[in-house]
């Protein structure tokens, strides 16, 4: 594989990067001290490295094996496993003092890996791009819940995790040196032998870095995990105005037309954050129906309704709700005018535009279909009804610049192909909806 050449050092390209990233006024970055230390004092290169160990009979508190969960277009992510005599490679992780990271530090963790696909950033512009322009976007105060009557709390707000600002949604990251023979292990996890011995189709240049997160993933007999992907929240600003879908629906039925995508519950993302209970109740159940066929069989012994009642009141008006109102402000406020009103289009093509304008423009656009493309997790015991629901938000990978041109390029493709335009029978967009209710002899 390419990567079994080490990357040059990138704390040079980074500095250029940082200063060259226009910070939008809503993006500018704390005062340092808020910001971890870690991201300017090892920029590029992780404090944690990982590393094969021979004997982890020795280091029975500390070493561990992969176990391949989930790929992703751009990522695979692991969960980290207690070592066993029967896996093919134990590994220990070791802090930047060169001392074993115990157990306790791992378990509830997952390695994420880049699987190095065209048109994604590396590893140090995914931390750099986390720390400084994503995470200052949610240091905001939650907004005060209004005053309970009757001494009582809403039904949605109980049993949920302490949130006091949107920043406690994101997860904490910690960067991870791996090595050839690690990258190749995990290869073989996720596509068996045959794929070990270098690059496939799906992972082109898997990176010798890795990021640990928090597990989110379903406990078996104790809790299951819902992901949503909330993509657009607001309709397209380029959208026609004569639209009967969304911008996630009009992508939706394309990709339908094209045979490309699974027949999973789906819900409108309008109607998500509008938060109509009838639709989320709906989707929520086929989401915990199909959660428990899959890799939580054990729940089948338990009575799932007050699950999905809790899911679906905590989406609807409770902190998921509110949760979804902000996305859907930091959508809109970073891409008000649209790709298509990009000054230079398509992008690729020279423009009198002032080079500060463009970037300021861009980098905004970015952040908007960064904060389109992340997923929603939510984690609920249905083994413990009085524990709290766990939510974070996750894969918040700054999107890179070069994919402007294939935003572009959809948006007109929905434009031009009538996708927004056209009526789709049976639809349950909230745009088709509004179309009924306020005008029915048009649809
Ligand atoms: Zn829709």
């Amino acid at each position: 594989m390419k990567t079994g050449i080490l990357r040059p050092p990138r704390e040079a390209k980074m500095e250029v990067l940082v200063r060259q990233i226009p910070i939008a006024r809503e993006a500018m970055p704390a005062p340092r001290a808020q910001i971890p230390a870690k991201s300017f004092l090892t920029p590029g290169e992780p404090n944690i490295r990982c590393n094969r160990t021979e004997s982890p009979e020795q280091y029975a508190g500390c070493a561990v094996t992969f176990a391949f969960l989930a790929e992703g277009a751009a990522n695979a992510v692991f969960q980290l496993r207690p070592s066993s005599e029967k896996a093919g490679l134990n590994v220990l992780f070791r802090d930047e003092n060169g001392s074993p990271i115990p157990h306790a530090r791992l378990l509830n963790k997952v390695l994420r890996v880049s699987k190095g696909i065209p048109k994604t950033l590396p590893y140090s512009e995914i931390i750099s791009g986390y720390e400084n322009v994503i995470h200052p976007l949610f240091r905001t105060k939650l907004p005060s819940p209004p005053p309970a009557q009757n001494q009582a709390q809403p039904p949605s707000s109980r049993n949920t995790q302490e949130i006091a600002s949107f920043e406690d949604y994101l997860m904490d990251d910690e960067g991870v040196r791996l090595n050839q023979e690690i990258i190749t292990h995990l290869h073989a996890q996720m596509h068996g032998d045959q794929c070990a011995s270098g690059p496939c189709a799906t992972v082109p240049n898997m990176e010798l870095y890795g990021i640990l997160l928090p597990d989110m993933s379903s406990i078996p007999n104790q809790a299951l995990t819902i992901e949503i992907k909330p993509k657009w929240l607001a309709q397209s600003p380029t959208a026609p105005r004569d639209a009967f879908q969304c911008r996630t629906c009009a992508m939706q039925r394309l990709r339908n037309k094209q045979g490309k995508r699974k027949r999973d519950p789906y819900i409108c993302p309008l109607q998500l954050v509008a938060g109509n209970t009838p639709a989320i109740e709906k989707y929520v159940r086929h989401r915990v129906a199909q959660e428990m066929s899959g890799t939580n069989k054990a729940a089948a012994d338990f009575d799932m309704e007050p699950v999905v009642q809790r899911v679906t009141a905590y989406l609807a008006t409770g902190p998921g709700h509110t949760l979804l109102e902000f996305l859907r402000t930091l959508q809109s406020k970073h891409d008000d005018v649209g790709v298509t009103m990009r000054p230079a289009t398509p992008p690729r093509l020279a423009t009198s535009v002032p080079t500060s304008n463009m970037a300021d423009y861009d980098h905004r656009l970015r952040l908007a279909m960064t904060l389109r493309d992340c997923s929603f997790f939510i984690r609920i015991s249905f083994a413990d009804p009085d524990m709290p629901i766990e939510a974070k938000l996750c894969d918040l990978d700054f999107k890179s610049a070069d994919k402007i041109e294939v935003w572009w390029d959809k948006e007109k493709r929905l434009i031009n192909g009538g996708w927004y335009t056209s009526v789709e029978p049976g639809t349950t967009c909230a745009v088709t909806e509004a179309w009924r209710t306020n005008c029915p002899w048009y649809v």
